[in-house]
């Protein structure tokens, strides 16, 4: 099959990781005889210093007449004193909004390869974990009515949180099929007991449960599901939640795994187009050194193949591959004393696809 996909490789270590992808997105067209046209666009820092603007028209426009989108990662103190409206981070906000990209899926697998990296004591984690969070990503105090007020003298921000009904439908439709696919357990997190909008967010939850009759749901205010996290993460498979609880959620139950290197994302819209990234930035620290980690990169391009493509034999067949090298022992410098680098951890897995 043919399918056409824009690349962002975006700033610090993400040409180096997105290259390592590549290098799997070809093995996997030769392997399946598949055909992936690769459409390489400037977002983040890399556009502001080609065009003056982080997310240049063109790139939205060749982002849209792909099936999906790959990207590194966006940043760098070299255009941190740059305007709020035109930073790099803007570039995916951008993406965000331009694209309807409301889902943000995000799996914490604990492997148990790397049991040791984990922060948390090996009797709260046994048996590992395998969860997936679900984070509602175009609403919410985010994209609220948001300002500034001044009274005798005094200055006073505001943001303002809420989320309509359909806006947690489509979010909470697409947690319930992701559970279904899974272990049929989902967990709703929202802080009903003292928010209205989060009230909403519950009863539209609860209209959805009745129609997935199979999946086990279960709601948890967001102190405690924060405390779960680290008391207990083996309960939880696939979690649901709106904006701001998921953007601290994912980042806790991604730290659990002990290490950030390793996790991918997506971005998904309303149709299955997505984008797909790892979650770590662009690690300016260890650019350009060979070190980085490409894992997270390559597992996003797995899930492109998941949930963008349909193709779920290769996105296992790189999956599994990841797993081989790591029970085999090879590590990259963020997850081992005894380290190989950024391409020859890419050597290893494709020596198993
Ligand atoms: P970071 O994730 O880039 O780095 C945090 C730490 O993790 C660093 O020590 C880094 O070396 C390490 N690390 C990250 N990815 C790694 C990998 N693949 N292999 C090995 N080690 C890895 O977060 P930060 O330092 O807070 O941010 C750096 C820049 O990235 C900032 O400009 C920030 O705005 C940007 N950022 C971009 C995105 C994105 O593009 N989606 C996300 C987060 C941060």
């Amino acid at each position: 099959m043919k399918f056409k996909i824009a690349v962002i490789k975006g700033d610090g270590i993400g040409p180096e990781i997105v290259d390592q992808a590549i290098r799997v997105i070809k093995k996997i067209e030769e392997k399946y005889s598949h055909t992936f046209e690769l459409s390489f666009c400037l977002a983040g820092g890399n556009a502001i210093d080609a065009t003056g603007n982080t997310l240049p028209g063109e790139t939205v426009e060749t982002c849209r007449a792909s099936d999906s989108i790959l990207l590194g990662a966006v940043g760098g103190p070299k255009w941190d004193s740059m305007p709020s409206g035109n930073r790099p981070e803007n570039a995916l906000l951008g993406l965000r909004s331009e694209l309807d990209l409301f889902a943000n899926i995000r799996p914490a697998i604990m492997y148990d390869a790397l049991s040791d990296a984990c922060p948390i004591k090996k009797e709260f984690i046994e048996g590992g974990f395998d969860m997936v969070i679900v984070r509602e990503l175009t609403g919410d105090v985010y994209f609220g009515e948001k300002g500034r007020k001044e009274s005798g003298g005094v200055t006073t921000g505001y943001d303002i949180m809420n989320y309509s009904e359909k806006e947690v439908e489509r979010i909470g439709r697409r947690a319930f099929e992701m559970a279904m696919k899974r272990s049929k357990k989902l967990c709703s997190v929202d802080k009903a007991n003292v928010l209205e909008t989060s009230r909403v967010w519950r009863e539209t939850m609860h209209r959805l449960r009745d129609e997935y009759p199979e999946v086990e749901y279960s709601d948890m205010y967001v102190d405690n599901a924060a405390m779960q996290l680290v008391r207990n993460p083996g309960q939880f498979d696939v979690i649901v939640t709106g904006n701001l609880f998921g953007d601290i959620l994912s980042d806790e139950a991604s730290m659990i795994t002990g290490s950030i290197g390793m996790l991918p994302s997506a971005s998904l819209n309303e149709t299955g187009f997505g984008m797909y990234e790892p979650i770590h930035g662009s690690a300016p620290d260890i650019a350009g050194k060979g070190i980085a980690n490409p894992i997270a990169t390559i597992l996003s391009a797995a899930m492109m193949m998941r949930y963008s493509l349909n193709l779920p034999q290769e996105a296992d067949a790189i999956e599994n591959a990841v797993k081989k090298v790591l029970d085999t022992g090879w590590r990259t410098a963020d997850i081992g004393k005894e380290y190989i680098s950024t391409s020859e951890m890419t050597d290893r897995i494709l020596s198993y696809i």
